[in-house]
């Protein structure tokens, strides 16, 4: 299929669909293929609910009634349609990768940016080599910046994301144990999202690099950067208070944000350097920041009957699990509880982690701690203070005879935990 054509029909379109319970009318069906489903076979449902056209990659759902459009691969064609969409716009596009922060930073620079412009960022974690296109794909000649989430769990995919996106800004979160199992080590995370700074550098293009995390100062150096953090930087954003939720100071304007957990600082300081990069005043990068309330279990403060919660159960892998647990250990109350589920993804470094976690707590002792999952239940304790349960069904039993009270509580595991079950428990 020839792309400049595909992309006059996108111009006359109503936008890109690849999920036919989600067609709206006059719009371009991507029959894409997964693991477990071909979307060749619903070619022809697309149509029938008004799909305008529809893209298929296998002859036998080719009809000649102009409506379908043989490719030699859907996705493929996909990823070159949105990467020429982009080239055709020719608008600003601000990538970010990294382990850790990624859903929280772009919400919070959509936020900020969205004050002065037109913007279209990632909808929510769609951030992989379908995601990119389809965020691409939604943006049109009103947008005057785009934002683009990228996620990755093996060398290579940022470089094919950064081919596609052709961003012009880049920002790494950090560099944290996530997706060993894709990665290899750290060193292999390191390698993989890289990969957007060689893009970027490459193409003469800026990053913004956080002054504070000498690893990105380390891998960004000889590049067009633009640095913030508290302290010496271009954009200085000091951190005033983290006790609670994150309070900050911009150039003499305050900013009470809803985040918690010291570690969303470095999320909020990007927001705020790239709304003061892009002109954004300070009191609207206040109104950006503190309008963002976050939500899908990340980093919340939740009040519950007696206790106060702080649900994290969104996600976890050691490096945000770690960061979870110092930011815990600063925080005030008496009765500190901690549950923590396993941290999936991890291949062969899974066990090492999960007792790096443990001794941890044991070193620190702040709290009782509940750990939930097969990976936990393996690691050896004898501290009284730690509680071991395979499953949630073996949680729940105990919780339902001794339910925490007058307690400051933490919950964090990886997604596949859904660990906020714990919240019906309490
Ligand atoms: P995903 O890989 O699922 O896309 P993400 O990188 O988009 O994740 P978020 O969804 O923003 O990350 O945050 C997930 C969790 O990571 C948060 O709930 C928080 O516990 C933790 N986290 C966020 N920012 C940081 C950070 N800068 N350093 C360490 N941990 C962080
Ligand atoms: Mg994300």
């Amino acid at each position: 299929m020839n792309i400049p054509s595909l992309h006059t029909y996108f111009l006359q379109s109503s936008g890109v669909s690849t999920d036919t319970r989600k067609i709206f009318k006059d719009c371009i069906f991507f029959a894409l293929k997964g693991d477990n489903f071909n979307g060749n076979l619903f070619a022809q449902e697309a149509l029938d609910k008004g799909a305008m056209k529809v893209i298929v990659d296998e002859k036998a759902f080719h009809k000649n009634t102009g409506e379908t459009i043989l490719a030699e691969n859907v996705l493929l064609t996909l990823q070159q349609l949105a990467k020429f969409h982009k080239e055709f716009l020719d608008l600003p596009i601000i990538s970010l990768t990294g382990s850790n922060g990624k859903t929280t930073t772009k919400e919070l620079i959509n936020a900020v940016l969205s004050q002065k412009f037109k913007t279209v960022a990632t909808q929510g974690n769609l951030n992989n080599h379908i995601g990119v296109p389809l965020t691409l794909l939604t943006m049109n000649k009103e947008t005057e910046i785009g934002i683009v989430e990228m996620g990755a769990n093996h060398l290579g995919e940022i470089k094919m994301l950064s081919e596609i996106a052709q961003p012009d800004y880049g920002y790494i979160t950090n560099f944290g144990k996530a997706h060993l199992e894709g990665f290899g080590s750290l060193e292999g995370v390191v390698q993989g999202k890289t990969e957007l700074y060689q893009f970027l550098k490459k193409h003469s293009k800026k990053i913004f690099v956080n002054a504070n995390d000498p690893q990105q100062l380390d891998n960004s150096e000889g590049i067009d950067r633009i640095t913030f953090g508290n302290g010496q930087s271009d954009f200085n954003i000091q951190l005033l208070d983290s006790s609670h939720h994150l309070l900050v100071r911009f150039e003499g304007t305050t900013i009470q944000s809803n985040l918690v957990g010291a570690y969303n600082f470095a999320n909020l300081a990007a927001a705020v350097a790239m709304g003061a990069f892009f002109k954004v005043s300070p009191e609207e990068i206040k109104k950006g920041i503190e309008g963002y309330v976050p939500s899908n279990n990340r980093s919340q403060l939740i009040k519950k009957g007696t206790n106060t919660i702080l649900m994290d159960a969104y996600n976890a892998n050691p490096t945000s699990m770690l960061a979870a647990l110092e930011n815990f250990k600063q925080t005030k109350g008496n009765n500190k509880i901690m549950f923590l589920g396993d941290m999936l993804e991890l291949g062969k470094e899974a066990e090492t982690e999960h007792q790096n976690i443990v001794d941890f707590l044991i070193e620190n002792s702040f709290g009782n701690v509940f750990l939930v999952g097969s990976n936990f239940f393996k690691t050896v304790t004898k501290d009284s203070h730690i509680m071991k349960f395979e499953t949630f069904d073996d949680l729940i039993q105990t919780l339902e005879s001794n339910s925490p009270k007058n307690a400051t509580i933490l919950i964090k595991a990886s997604r596949g935990m859904a660990l906020e079950r714990v919240l019906d428990l309490l």
